[in-house]
């Protein structure tokens, strides 16, 4: 065993792993990165098909973040915001405010008369969780301020939120979240748009994305709605609708039919609730190529002309560098806040990094990357291609469902595509196709028995292409299930 392996088994414990099985074996050191490859100790090389856990946007190594984070290195690597104002942080929050507001959002609006606020202000934090604690407690107590006693929230089947506790509050993902119920505080589950395993999808399997097949009118708003109504009734409205849009990243890439997303928020602010967008995996370009040249959409909410209350940002918010997140809301919520020293009503809440100016460099050169007219058009070019190479994982009858927004797809395994039959956990489909990948030199990570490709913008149409294939070679290999030409089920 490499002897920095050897360090990592002695001293380590590594995030949601099962640290007996990790001990079994010589875990892979890596120790460079360049664009989409990662390094290994040993020298082997590696296609990072998850982007590092969905935060690399552009590439490992990229010159443009490596220099601006060399430059700010010379002048300094942090002061704190406790007190003190610094350029990079000042700079990248008027470049989210920007981003976050795009001149087009809102024309020819789905919902006159109820135009939203504009997102104004930024608060700094260090990670998605702290990001979505921020959010959570500003919607908290600003609903409190404005009256409601006990501010109630609601949020998705199967949604991840983060690891604090008021983050895993918000969760509705047993697994994760049961064995810590005694230090939650109570939050209700909405139905989750789920179109492969609906009750209410009355299509038989296709090989197609069940998004696009499906049968049924709708009743995951017709659920979601009658939560709403049920909690008005008891005379405390929702303070706040939790959601990640577009897609539920950590809940299996679940994706959401087109349209949800508007009528669920306009569900939503007909009962008076705020909204409260988690777009911690879905931000900066994940979910594809919208908006224009001049000002690209960025945002998943954006897609579906939805702009909420509360706008969660991190992972890859500095490129995928450094740990930086960012809470963006409304002038209406920093106005509750406001008052003479002695009110108290000042936001008590902060970390020592909070505003770290490292972050804030690798951050602005990031938001640069991003909208470059160059890389708008490459983020389009692999969009498509991840669209065309997707299709070939159809010939695979453990493949039940290829879900892709963007540039996010999540493969569902099952026993048989024909029956949707999962897989128990405990049988380890996913890791053992992730395993296999990694072995042909493609690492990604499995969401039980989804696998998720993220591919870093910067990655070349071959790498894109080896990706895919490594995926389907892997799960032929696992299940030894012969490959199929037909898709149809007749
Ligand atoms: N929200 C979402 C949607 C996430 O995917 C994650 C992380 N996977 C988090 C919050 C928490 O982010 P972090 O791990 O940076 O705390």
């Amino acid at each position: 065993m490499h002897p920095l392996a050897r360090l990592d088994h002695q001293y380590l414990w590594h995030p949601f792993t099962q640290m007996r099985d990790w001990l079994r074996r010589e875990p892979l050191v890596l120790q460079s990165g360049r664009g989409a490859l990662l390094k290994d100790v040993y020298g082997h090389e590696y296609l990072d098909a998850n982007s590092s856990i969905w935060t690399n946007l552009h590439g490992h190594n990229h010159p443009k973040i490596n220099q601006a984070i060399f430059a700010q290195l010379k002048r300094i690597a942090h002061s704190s915001a406790l007190g003190f104002a610094n350029e990079p942080a000042s700079l990248l929050a008027e470049k989210l405010v920007r981003s976050a507001n795009p001149p087009w959002l809102h024309r020819g609006s789905q919902r006159p008369g109820s135009k939203p606020d504009r997102l104004a202000k930024v608060f700094f934090s260090d990670d998605g969780s702290t990001a979505m604690e921020v959010a959570l407690k500003l919607a908290y107590e600003s609903a409190r301020r404005a009256g409601n006693r006990t501010p109630r929230f609601l949020s998705l089947d199967s949604a991840y939120h983060g690891d604090t506790v008021g983050a895993v509050s918000l969760g509705h993902i047993d697994l994760f979240h049961k064995a810590f119920k005694g230090l939650l505080f109570k939050t209700d589950k909405a139905f989750t748009p789920y179109c492969y395993r609906c009750p209410y999808n009355r299509s038989k399997p296709q090989r197609a994305d069940a998004r696009d097949y499906r049968e049924c009118q709708w009743e995951c708003l017709n659920k979601l709605e009658s939560r709403f109504a049920t909690q008005k009734k008891k005379g405390n409205p929702y303070a706040a609708f939790v959601f990640e849009p577009l897609m539920q990243g950590a809940a299996g890439m679940i994706a959401q039919p087109q349209g949800w997303l508007t009528k669920a928020t306009a569900i939503a602010r007909a009962y008076g609730s705020r909204l409260v967008a988690d777009e911690v995996m879905t931000g900066f370009g994940r979910t594809g190529s919208f908006g224009t040249e001049a000002a690209p959409g960025l945002f998943a909410c954006h897609r579906e002309n939805v702009q909420p209350d509360f706008l969660a940002l991190a992972k890859g918010l500095t490129g995928g560098y450094l740990p930086m997140a960012a809470t963006l809301t409304t002038q209406a919520v920093f106005d509750a806040f406001l008052g003479d020293y002695a009110e108290f009503k000042t936001f008590f809440h902060g970390h020592s990094f909070t505003g770290n100016q490292l972050g804030a460099v690798a951050g602005l050169s990031s938001m640069a990357l991003l909208n470059e007219s160059k890389t708008i058009r490459a983020r389009a070019r692999l969009e498509l291609q991840l669209q065309h190479e997707l299709q070939q994982l159809w010939a695979y009858p453990n493949v039940g469902d290829i879900r892709q927004v963007g540039l996010v797809a999540g493969i569902e395994l099952v026993k048989d595509w024909r029956t949707r039959k999962t897989f128990d956990l405990r049988a380890q489909a996913g890791i053992k196709v992730c395993d296999a990948m990694a072995k042909m030199g493609v690492l990604t990570r499995p969401i039980g028995n989804v696998i998720a490709l993220l591919p870093p913008y910067c990655t070349t149409s071959a790498q894109l292409s080896a990706m895919v294939q490594a995926l389907g070679k892997a799960v032929a290999e696992v299940f030894r299930t012969p490959v199929s030409n037909r898709w149809t089920s007749s």
